[in-house]
């Protein structure tokens, strides 16, 4: 029996870990496009990026019980052939499978303008994070185009390193998606306390710049320049390496509850991570694309127990999601944690603190908490996670 994982990242270690715990003996192949074992992400929009750490300090300890896994590495998955069961990978290499779990994750998404090229950044791996951190270390003023998380930690980021820095972003305010209008106002007002000049609502006509682009005019007509300009405006799953088969892949790879991709006569086909789209029973029963970095561990977890227990008996797993889904994100000295789905809410309730300071606020739809954000408050927050799975 041989599990191919296509994907070195933290869902790809997890579900190797697990498949071992679980008591898998068969082979285990990881393929992966970067040239590294996985390594830990979130510190490359943070101390990566102001101190300049190496991959030795960014890669995850792996455990004994997978020393026997065969890595592949610099190689990625081009297709998949689901009649023969096998991956044809960019080398040429064809690997095959009797179970495939995809743990691909995400890559950031494009901006689609016309105008410069060159100096124009984004950031989800190691190299880019080097790249990016060598220019910003000449540079006097960056100019930052989307608001969420990423954007705004490498703006807090590049205000430590003593660079000006504008954000340019199409929401009313920063991670108004994930956070409301409310605290997004509030985590706006903390990033001009420090100095950044934000521009929301603002749609971009173009980068400026010949070669390289030395800013971005927006439609209105203005013109923000800066040395660099980096695009944090998303992500994009990667699944294209799946196409031609029965799997739902509409934003990410559609799985049921044991990670199963669902699809009418292909069991052989699993999805951990980023790249996976599935219902948290806690909450509802809409399937949601996640990217937070507990849910690796949680769907990596289930993913190497349901696959040991359908090779050992035949049978599905089925027990509910219930996982929490939970994130951080330090910017400056602020520590923003959350636990539940606070993007899905319809009201908010500060329940300890201000906004403008540390702060405990409980997300509610249809008068239910659905989620729940603290700035500087962990141990407050900490117990919502049990809340959430005592009351769903
Ligand atoms: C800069 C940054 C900061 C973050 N900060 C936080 C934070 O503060 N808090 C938080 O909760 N989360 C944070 N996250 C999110 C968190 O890191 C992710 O949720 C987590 O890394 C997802 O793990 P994964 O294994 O699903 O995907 P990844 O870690 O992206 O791993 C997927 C791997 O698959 C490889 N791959 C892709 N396509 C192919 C292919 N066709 N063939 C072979 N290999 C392929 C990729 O190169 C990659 O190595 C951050 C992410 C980034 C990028």
């Amino acid at each position: 029996m041989k599990v191919l994982i296509v994907g070195a990242g933290l869902a790809g270690l997890r579900t190797a870990e697990s498949l071992r715990g679980a008591g898998f003996a068969g082979e285990i192949t990881i393929v992966g496009e970067e040239p590294h074992f996985p390594y830990n992400r979130p510190p490359l929009s943070k101390d990566a990026l102001a101190n300049g750490l190496t991959i030795a300090d960014l890669e995850f300890k792996r455990r004994e019980s997978i020393a026997d896994v065969r890595w592949i590495f610099n190689d990625s998955a081009l297709s998949t052939n689901y009649a023969e069961r096998s991956v044809l990978l960019e080398s040429g290499r064809l690997e095959s499978f009797d179970i495939l779990v995809a743990a691909t994750g995400i890559r950031p998404r494009v901006l689609n303008v016309p105008g410069a090229e060159k100096s124009k950044f984004s950031l989800r791996n190691f190299t880019e994070a080097q790249e990016l951190r060598t220019s910003m270390l000449g540079a006097e003023k960056l100019v930052i185009v989307g608001a969420g998380f990423i954007g705004c930690e490498i703006a807090a980021t590049a205000r430590k390193l003593g660079i000006n820095v504008a954000v340019v972003a199409a929401d009313p305010e920063p991670m108004f998606r994930p956070l409301g209008a409310e605290f997004g106002r509030a985590m706006r007002e903390r990033h001009e306390a420090e100095g950044v000049k934000f521009h929301m609502d603002a749609k971009i006509a173009g980068y400026l710049g010949g070669d390289s682009a030395t800013g971005v005019s927006l439609e209105s007509g203005e013109e923000i320049l800066g040395d660099l300009v980096v695009e944090a405006i998303g992500s994009l799953p990667n699944t294209e390496w799946l196409a031609g088969g029965e799997l739902d892949l509409q934003d990410g790879v559609l799985v049921d509850s044991s990670m199963r991709a669902t699809a009418p006569s292909d069991l052989s086909v699993y999805a951990v991570g980023d790249v996976a789209r599935y219902a948290f029973d806690l909450f509802d029963s809409t399937p949601r694309r996640i990217e937070h970095w507990n849910l690796p561990t949680e769907t990596g977890r289930r993913a190497g127990k349901s696959i040991a227990h359908f090779l050992t008996t035949g049978e599905v797993l089925v027990e509910p999601v219930n996982f929490v889904p939970s994130f951080w994100s330090d910017q400056y000295e602020d520590n923003v944690q959350s636990f539940g789905i606070p993007g899905i809410a319809d009201s908010i309730n500060v329940v300890d603190g201000e906004l403008a300071g540390d702060c405990v606020v409980e997300y509610l739809r249809d008068g239910k908490v659905v989620g729940v954000v603290g700035v500087n408050t962990s141990a407050k927050l900490a117990p919502y996670r049990k809340r959430f799975q005592e009351i769903n």
